[in-house]
């Protein structure tokens, strides 16, 4: 395929961004992201905070199929979480760090984007639970941010939302 070629095989192809890469502090498991996440959680529910040990987690909701494992199997673990439900994480064999969680429905990943290579090349699109925010943290104005959940009707962009429809099949 020549430089002037598209990928997609089409004359026109649109800019694809620069697929994300991440893994594990070992190295053994290693992903990489084919898409942009739907829409990226801050999280600072007590779950969460638990969890990461830290003041809140940053979680890119993408389908399974868009996450490329290519090193590693990360290993699930049952989780409780203080509703009484249980959250699958998956983490590391070997060093066991939290890469990914499910949340009943394994069609869609909870990416940590704390994972990510790049980390910064993401930012929340909504603060989720911020009635258990740590008192220091301060966020941005521009940022929608809700004491508890939101309504993703009303908050996701449409395409987003088309996504997450076609992935859990309804
Ligand atoms: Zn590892
Ligand atoms: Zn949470």
């Amino acid at each position: 395929m020549s430089a002037s070629e598209s990928a997609c095989g089409y004359e026109y192809c649109p800019p694809v961004a620069v697929a994300r890469e991440g893994g594990c502090s070992c190295g053994a498991v290693r992903y990489r992201l084919t898409s942009e996440p739907m829409f990226v959680h801050c999280c600072h529910c007590l779950n969460c905070q638990r969890q990461t040990g830290s003041a809140f987690v940053i979680n890119l909701l993408l389908e399974a199929d868009r996450m490329e494992l290519f090193a590693g199997e990360p290993q699930p673990v049952e989780v409780p979480r203080d509703d009484g439900s249980t959250q699958t994480i998956f983490r590391c064999p070997s060093c066991q760090v939290a890469v990914y969680s499910e949340y009943g429905r394994p069609a869609v990943r909870f990416v940590r984007a704390g994972t990510l290579d790049e980390p910064s090349s993401v930012a929340p699109d909504v603060h989720i639970f911020t009635r258990s925010k740590l008192p220091w943290v301060t966020l941005p104005e521009s940022t929608p941010a809700f004491d508890l959940y939101y309504d993703s009707k009303t908050l996701w962009p449409a395409e987003s939302r088309q996504r997450l429809d076609a992935a859990l099949g309804r």
